[in-house]
């Protein structure tokens, strides 16, 4: 049987915490930003969390849109969110999409906490993904492949 790691078992602690603090309004001002997402967190006090995210490197980037050429057939199913699912593979493959590894993302919050993934920064990666679900197009700027939102 496998251990689970100190930083799992840590994580999984937190992360019921950080959806509660989603769901109750705790998240507030999160901003998403080229490389960055940072948000203020009511806890016993307000405190900010920080995720900066490297960018996508230029040759990842260049290989990505190689892959994608000529797959997307209509613009206005692009408009509607609907991508071919071989160009939804690729952008969402771990190794060559467009998803940052763990290694590229730096977590930094203002609370006493020394975990490296504090209940705050829970919160902010809740409110992150909840944000990207209803604008995709984020994970471009995220990546540094925009230079603002739209
Ligand atoms: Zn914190």
């Amino acid at each position: 049987m496998v251990r689970e790691s100190r930083v799992l078992q840590r994580l999984r602690d937190r992360l019921p915490r950080g959806r509660s603090y989603v769901r109750n309004g705790s998240v507030v001002d999160l901003q998403v930003a080229r490389g960055e997402v940072s948000a203020r967190v009511q806890g016993s006090s307000l405190y900010r969390g920080t995720i900066r995210i490297k960018p996508l490197a230029a040759a990842r980037w260049r290989a990505l849109k190689t892959a994608c050429a000529g797959q997307i057939t209509s613009l206005v199913s692009l408009l509607q969110g609907k991508l071919p699912d071989n160009v939804l593979r690729a952008v969402t493959d771990r190794a060559t999409g467009l998803f940052p590894a763990p290694s590229e993302i730096e977590l930094d919050c203002s609370c006493p906490d020394f975990a490296t993934l504090c209940k705050h920064l829970a919160a902010v990666l809740y409110g992150v993904g909840a944000r990207l679900d209803t604008q995709p197009e984020l994970l471009f700027l995220l990546r540094g492949l925009i230079i603002r939102n739209w």
